[in-house]
């Protein structure tokens, strides 16, 4: 919902710490002049133009919650700018839901109106964008497989709730995690941070930042109950992975 959360007044919605205040979740990946974006939310506009974002490459869909795709219409300007179709890769259930909820954009009849020129792509067990090699693995979101990406030492989760043997194996090795921490209590459809932290202890990378994060959960207060290698990460960050070329 994005913190402060419309008409709360807790502590940590009223809070003046910058990092408090926390958009809907998603990442954007640039190596070797390769930009990759990583879900398209509602504030996807306002995340672009604070970071100054001029061009994408192709965006990377974890599944179809609108707080992940509701701002795909806003990624018009940029295949207006280039003529060319933006590739959007996801897996068949999410682009199918993209395919309904933007059928306009995907009319082949002629309008008079703008529309955002996209193409969806469905997941391939290894890929590359640029100069980026990607692999997609699955999480569970409740009951539903959602999709989570590894660019070599980097692997972004968001929206998990669980994590099945077969990925856990394929997360060995990271420099960097990115995963989800609702809150401290239990959801059904997010992990918390205990549950959390229970994973980056299992797969000990180098460094966890934590992601989708609601406002039971102050940045200072949070970080400091937190191990040093396991931290809540804020709107803006950014973080430098060592090695993100293409993996053997
Ligand atoms: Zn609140
Ligand atoms: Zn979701
Ligand atoms: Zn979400």
């Amino acid at each position: 919902m994005g913190v402060p959360v419309l008409g709360c007044d807790c502590a940590v919605c009223t809070s003046q710490d910058p990092r408090n205040h926390r958009l809907r979740t998603a990442a954007l990946i640039q190596h070797a002049g390769t930009t990759i974006l990583i879900d398209a939310g509602p504030d996807m506009r306002a995340q672009l133009l604070r970071h100054q974002v001029r061009h994408i490459d192709a965006v990377l869909l974890t599944h179809a919650h609108t707080d992940h795709i509701g701002g795909i219409d806003d990624l018009r300007p940029f295949t207006m700018r280039t003529g060319a179709p933006l590739p959007l890769y996801g897996d068949a259930t999410t682009l199918r839901r993209v395919r309904h909820m933007f059928d306009y954009a995907f009319d082949p009849a002629p309008s008079l109106s703008t529309r955002p020129s996209l193409e969806t792509r469905e997941l391939e067990q290894r890929f590359a964008v640029g100069a980026i090699s990607i692999e997609p693995f699955q999480v569970l979101h409740g009951a539903h497989p959602i999709t989570g990406y590894r660019f070599g030492p980097l692997a972004y989760i968001t929206d998990a709730s669980a994590l099945p043997d077969a990925t856990m194996r394929r997360l060995r090795g990271l420099d960097t995690l990115v995963i989800n921490a609702l809150r401290y209590t239990p959801h059904p459809l997010h992990l918390t941070v205990d549950e959390a932290l229970g994973i980056v202890a299992e797969l000990r990378p180098r460094q966890a930042y934590f992601v989708h994060i609601t406002h039971d959960l102050d940045h200072a207060a949070a970080n400091r109950e937190l191990p040093s290698y396991a931290q809540l990460a804020y709107d803006g960050q950014v973080i430098q992975v060592e090695g993100l070329e293409a993996r053997a």
